[in-house]
């Protein structure tokens, strides 16, 4: 059993971990008061200009096949480096992905929507959840219905990250009643200007989500992703590369922010000794340095599987399930070490405080992960006792 790295992903790992911290991280100070001030955080021309100056040093599609021009460097490598971006709140992300389901379309709408997508030239977003579904996606009400060569759809979107921003949103309406998610769901190509509208919903966070609302959106029948019925697999396939990808971006803002901890202990004096000296700062540091190493081989151990292209879906709901709580763990001890400090917005603790919490509700709840590890082993979808199989 090897846990190291090749010569090479730590070439990469470590190159990435010099780009965040030199060009990245500086940006800090300036995205807090952009925050701040109600305005977003990163420019996007600010943001364009990092992802090619990464480009430019062949960080560009991590995930990407090489067939469209990415580096393809596969699951546990794009976890790996989700860890590195991780380290800063900066809402960065390398350029040229696009959406895993994109993939599953045709050659005209690969043109259309895959390649200006992984470009950068058009934003996708992904929209199952509404008012009335969210843990019970299966249950969703948007419907579309065929009219001629059309498909006109109606129904209300909601929490859809990108939603206010996107050109075009990959949307899932049910087709068949009777079938309902077996069958019944299909997966919809709508380009903004097919008519439907967003508005913004304020959250604690920064992660600004959108309402969708669809009313007589009429969408030709060539707009379908994939095939009539399947849609509701999509949404799964897609939300799965989360399950790995989310715990990943928490290892690496947990670590960062243990460091901050482990930092300010050693500086902080109370009753004539640093705070580092009491055992009750040591545990806290101690535990959170234990669940980020859990956190991160459970993360590790999801992306080796998708790579190894077997079926990865309790494993990541593992990871999901336990980076999120990690995460969130590691925050608040982090802002105790700082005391009233790690209050205030002089530092950024308490925006990634807000910030991580989301981790515990989106793309699966923490009571959804636990459901479905509870069921796959209450039905023998899962065994205990497993090593790699
Ligand atoms: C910032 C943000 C961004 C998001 N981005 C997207 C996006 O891009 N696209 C998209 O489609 N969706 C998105 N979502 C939606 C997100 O995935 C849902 O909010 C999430 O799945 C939970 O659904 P809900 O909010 O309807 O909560 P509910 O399903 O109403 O759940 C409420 C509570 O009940 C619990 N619960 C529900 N069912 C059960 C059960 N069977 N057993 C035990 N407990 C249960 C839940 O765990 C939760 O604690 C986003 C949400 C947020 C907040």
């Amino acid at each position: 059993m090897d846990f190291g790295l090749s010569v090479e992903e730590r070439q990469i790992r470590d190159t990435v971990r010099a780009f965040v911290e030199k060009e990245v991280m500086p940006l800090e100070p300036e995205v807090l008061r952009n925050e701040r001030a109600g305005r977003p955080g990163i420019e996007p021309e600010v943001l364009r200009g990092l992802r090619d100056k990464a480009r430019q040093m062949g960080f560009w599609g991590i995930n990407t096949p090489e067939e469209y021009g990415g580096a393809a460097l596969g699951p546990v490598m794009s976890a790996i480096i989700a860890m590195e971006t991780g380290r800063t709140f900066v809402p960065f992300s390398f350029g040229g992905s696009a959406d895993n389901i994109l993939y599953a379309g045709n050659e005209e709408q690969k043109r259309r929507y895959l390649i200006p997508t992984i470009e950068g030239e058009r934003r996708s977003c992904f929209a199952i959840t509404e008012p009335g579904a969210g843990s019970d996606a299966r249950n969703i009400r948007t419907r579309a219905v065929k009219d001629g060569g059309e498909w006109v759809i109606n129904g209300e979107k909601t929490f859809i990250t990108g939603g206010n921003e996107a050109d075009f949103v990959m949307v899932f309406a049910v087709t068949d009643p009777e079938k309902g998610a077996n069958g019944g769901v299909t997966c919809f190509l709508v380009d903004r200007d097919m008519g439907w509208k967003s508005e913004p919903i304020p959250t604690m966070g920064q992660w600004g989500p959108a309402s969708l609302v669809f009313e007589d959106v009429r969408v030709p029948e060539e707009n379908i992703l994939g095939e009539l019925g399947q849609g509701f697999q999509l949404a799964m396939q897609w939300i799965g590369q989360g399950r790995y990808m989310i715990p990943a971006r928490a290892v690496g803002a947990a670590e960062r922010l243990l460091q901050m901890a482990i930092d300010y202990a050693k500086i902080r004096k109370s009753m004539g000794r640093p705070i580092a000296e009491y055992q009750a700062i040591q545990w806290m540091i101690a535990d959170s340095q234990v669940e980020i190493e859990a956190a991160k081989w459970l993360t590790l151990n999801a992306a080796w599987q998708v790579q190894q292209g077997r079926d990865a879906r309790h494993a990541a709901s593992i990871a999901k399930l336990n980076g999120a709580i990690m995460a969130n763990q590691v925050v608040d001890r982090v802002m105790q070490i700082h005391g009233g400090m790690g209050y205030t917005k002089e530092l950024p603790i308490e925006r990634w405080y807000r910030e991580l919490r989301l981790l515990r509700i989106f793309e699966g709840t923490d009571e959804i992960q636990r459901r479905t590890i509870a069921r796959n082993l209450l039905r023998g979808h899962a065994r205990l006792g497993t090593i790699g199989e």
